[in-house]
């Protein structure tokens, strides 16, 4: 089950950001800091910072593999295919942000309030806007 937590601070995202020498047994988030339980190894800190950071990074590394294609006659709506995997999302631009159909975007929705995932960001990207900040600024005007 994803949490909130389990999101952001997983395992998975230790072993993307310092390698997979040691099994994560747990991943507990502090005020500013992570502590990081191994096995086989101490315990260590790891910034919050940096895990959010990754968090945002993964996602845009993982959008450059993604083929974008905007639909006939929308002016907002794209196709966003994964071509290793087989997979299309639907992705809906509108001022203020936008939308996808994954699993990924409904969650961080669900626990942040907001939300961009891989497809997104492809879609950002299609766009010519590195962030989702630069784009919403620039739909606003
Ligand atoms: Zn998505």
């Amino acid at each position: 089950m994803v949490t909130s937590l389990s999101l952001v601070y997983s395992a998975a995202a230790v072993r993307r950001m310092i390698g997979d020498r040691f099994p994560v047994v747990r991943v507990e988030k502090w005020w500013k800091v992570c502590l990081v339980v191994f096995r086989g190894c101490r315990p260590r800190f790891m910034s919050r910072q940096a895990f959010l950071k990754h968090f945002v990074e993964w996602r845009k590394a993982q959008a450059r593999a993604l083929q974008v294609t905007r639909r006939l006659g929308s002016s907002h709506c794209f196709s966003v295919r994964n071509q290793s995997k087989g997979s299309v999302y639907e992705v809906q631009t509108f001022i203020g942000g936008l939308s996808c159909s994954c699993e990924d975007f409904q969650n961080q929705i669900q626990f942040f309030g907001r939300a961009c995932c891989k497809h997104g960001y492809a879609v950002l990207g299609h766009l010519g806007f590195e962030t989702l900040s630069d784009y919403i600024e620039q739909r606003q005007e």
